[in-house]
Formats: structure tokens, sequence, C-alpha cells
């Protein structure tokens, strides 16, 4: 059996990911895991990696990433000028538990290393290196590569989280996004049950270029026990079923993955549907960072068998457990284009178990990207989070941009299903005034249409950068 494609990171699935035809078994071959097509159980034996770390007690744990760490230190040393220089000497001295020898390393020097390096020499054992890319709308697009081992490990850690989050896969699940593979002529693909990855017939959905209310319609209809979907597709599925249409019942878990999940779309999610979300915390770099608990929904167990995730203030010193500050990644398995100390431009808090009694690292308020922080007149970073919700108190605002111009003036872009009044307009910027800063001058327009971007990721706040 293939391996079902996943909803994963990736802008479009590489090479590797798309759908392959099983390989041709030899006659000789039964069907048991370890007699099987590599793949089963290849994935058998990563899941199962994957929870044996997750449950260790804490020193194996930092000792098998310890020893990753340095064979990728080790590995990056011998075959890259570039990763060569940027190292100390002493750069071994580095721990999973303390990474402070190791320089941190931004996006735009992170782009710089892999586009004059190009992809690194890999064993072997990793497979062939192919290209990846994260999406364009974060301003700074970056071309990565990634190994078929990397692929794979990245894919088997998301299976792995269906039994984190106590999913039977033998029910129900659908996948529903722009970036599903098409199926023309059919209104889903159908994925094949898997007995070895325990789980049953699965349903994907592109919905490129089709009408919202047809893919609500159609999660109502093929009523799946869990539903894999962006937050912003789930919101517009959620005003499609608050405006009339039926929504599904038996719903039980909406995994979502990409931008961040704001308290009121859970809540939102909890009241229209029944269903608990179940946020991964990933990037397209490296896949999964940290999957939600399955107790407690403010709380992300970071991916330890995949990354060290560590969390520093502006000097780079390590915060105090809970306390927030630049969160810092460090790929274990990805040697192609590797990820050392690369600070994403997330911002969340480290503590070193979890509230649900689980002993790994876990991580909490997870507050997004760092760019989306705006200066206040008197220069201090502050977090803005307001969400489409916080404007419908006030006018029938469709849509909005926040862009920060200076330190002394914000422009608010508005799509708004009617023009503003003037006290409509005069309470946006009391809520402005209130929430952000009241010394900062705040420039409202209306617009027919926001000039996002291209790509999937919106940035509604977009700091001084
Ligand atoms: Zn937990």
């Amino acid at each position: 059996m293939t391996l079902p494609p996943v909803a994963g990171q990736w802008g479009r699935p590489l090479p590797s990911q798309r759908p392959r035809a099983a390989p041709t078994a030899p006659a000789a071959m039964g069907d048991w895991p370890l007699q099987m097509g590599p793949a089963d159980a290849m994935a058998a034996i990563d899941e199962h990696a994957v929870h044996a770390l997750d449950r260790a007690p804490a020193e194996v744990r930092l000792a098998w990433q310890t020893r990753q760490l340095h064979r990728l230190l080790q590995f990056v040393r011998d075959t890259s000028a570039l990763w060569r220089e940027a190292l100390p000497p002493d750069a071994l001295r580095a721990r999973a538990d303390d990474l402070s020898a190791l320089p941190i390393i931004g996006r735009a020097a992170l782009r710089e290393r892999i586009e004059q390096g190009g992809a690194l020499p890999t064993p072997p054992s990793h497979g062939r290196a192919m290209f990846g890319s994260t999406s364009g709308s974060t301003g700074m697009p970056l071309r990565f590569h990634a190994t078929e081992l990397a692929q794979r490990l990245t894919q088997n850690q998301y299976w792995a989280d269906h039994a984190r989050q106590g999913r039977d896969m033998w029910r129900r699940w659908a996948v529903v996004g722009p970036q599903v593979a098409a199926h023309p002529g059919h209104p889903h693909a159908d994925i094949p049950a898997n007995p070895w990855r325990q789980a049953g017939p699965g349903l994907h959905r592109n919905t490129e270029g089709l009408p919202i209310a047809d893919t609500a319609s159609w999660i109502t209809r093929m009523a799946p026990a869990y539903l894999f979907i962006y937050p912003t597709l789930l919101t517009s599925m959620l005003d499609a079923w608050e405006s009339g249409l039926p929504a599904p019942a038996g719903l039980e878990q909406v995994t979502t993955f990409s931008t961040t999940v704001e308290p009121a779309l859970r809540e939102r999610t909890r009241r229209v549907l029944g269903a608990s979300i179940r946020d991964r915390y990933s990037c397209e770099e490296l896949g999964p960072l940290a999957m939600q608990c399955p107790h407690d929904e403010t709380r992300y167990h970071v991916s330890v068998s995949n990354v060290i995730i560590e969390v520093v203030d502006d000097s780079g010193a390590a915060c105090a457990p809970g306390e927030t500050g630049r969160v810092l990644v460090t790929g274990l398995h990805h040697w192609a284009s590797p990820v050392i100390r690369y600070d994403i431009g997330d911002v969340a808090a480290l503590h070193p178990t979890c509230s649900c009694g689980a002993a790994l690292p876990s991580i909490s308020q997870l507050l997004g990207r760092r760019r989306s922080l705006i200066r206040t007149a008197a220069g201090e970073a502050r977090f803005v989070r307001l969400t489409t919700l916080d404007w419908l108190d006030i006018a029938p605002v469709r849509e909005f941009r926040l862009i920060q111009q200076d330190l002394q003036s914000l422009r608010l872009e508005l799509v708004v299903a009617e023009p503003l009044t003037a006290s409509q307009h005069a309470a946006l910027q009391a809520l402005l005034a209130r929430r952000i800063d009241p010394a900062l001058r705040y420039d409202i327009v209306e617009l027919g249409a926001i000039d996002w971007p291209p790509g999937r990721k919106r940035q509604d706040v977009v700091g001084l950068g």
C-alpha cells in the first residue's frame, strides 16, 4: 500500500509526496509489517519512535537530541564552508538543553546561506534532496531543500499525532483546502484504507476555485468525524453554516495548521459544530514544531523527536519558564538545508513540562508572527490581536489590515459592507487608541479590496519589521 498523502505544511507536494503506484511486491512477501513494502514498515517504526521519545525520561530524550545535534553539526562543518565559518570552534559544546554556544540565525541570513550553498551533500541514507518553498506572503520567500528522509519523518510525525489526539482513524476523516491535490471531475479524492496505519478510507477535497457554500455543504453531506483544514477556511465554513446552511453532525475534532488560532475561533467551532480544535504549530522548513496538548488547548507539546525549541529574550538569553520571547528552532533531521537556532519570527513561552503531566517541554502563548508587533509612540513593542469579531461590534467589516507606517502612525485598511458613518469612524479610532496606543495616529482607509500578497497566509497586522 502507498502512503496516503497527509495534510502537510509543504506549499506544494514535492515529487516524493505525490501519490505513487504501489511497489510491485515480490511474490515471497507476505502481508505482515516487516514483510510489506518498505513505506508501511518505515512508517510503523517512525511512529513508534515518535511516541517512544515523547514518553522517554527527560535525560534519555536530551541525550538522544544531543547526539543528533552533534551529528548534524559535524556534517555541516564537513560539507559547508558557510556553516564552517559561522560556527565557533567549540560548537560541539552545545547540548540539547543549552545551545548558547551556537549563533542565532535570522531569516535573511538563512536564505543567503541556503541560496549560496545549495543543497548540502547528504548521506545516501537521507535519500534524494528536493526543493520546497515557503509561501511568498511573508514578504521574504525562502526556497530550501528537503531530503526524502526529512519529508518522510515530517509526514509520519503528523500521523503519530492521531494517536496522541485519541483519534480513531477508522472513522471518516476529510482533508479540505487548496493544498490538496486536484481531482478533476470528482467532488473529492478517495484515500484508500491502510490497516497498518490504522486508518480507514479518507476524503481529500481541493477547494481551489470552488464556492465556499459548495464545500460547506459537501462537509455536511460527508459528515466526517475529523476535519483537517486551514483556520481561515474554517472561518469561511463557519460563516456559511451560521448563515443558514445545515451544519455537519458528528464532527469531533478539527485539526488546524499554518496560521495562529484565536481563542474566539475555538469557541465558535465548539458552539457551531460541537467539535474541538486540535492545532499544529509547524513551519515549512522543518514540519512539525509542536502539537496541541490533547488535554489543555493553551499548551502545545514540543515535537521533541523532530526539533529543539528555545525561547530567548531580545539579547538572545534563554527566557525563564513561562516567559514569552522569540522562538528559535533547530531541526534534527533536516540536513540538506540545515536550520540551526533559526529565529522563525514567532513569539511563545516555553515550559519544561506540560500542564497535563506529560514530561516533555510544552509551549504556550503562541502569539504568532513577531513581525506583527506594533511599536508604540514610546518605541515599545506590543502585540496587536484584533480579529474581524472585534470590528463587527462597531461596523460591518469584511476584511482588515493594519499596517504600521512609522513610529507615529498606523494605516487601517478596511473592506466594509456599507460606508462608515462618522460615529463608526470615531468608535474605530477609540478601539485602536484603547487596544494599541492613544499616542499614535490612525489613518482609516476604506477599500473595495485589500491588496493581499499572493499565497495562503494573510498577515493582517504588519509591523515595521
Ligand atoms: Zn499536555
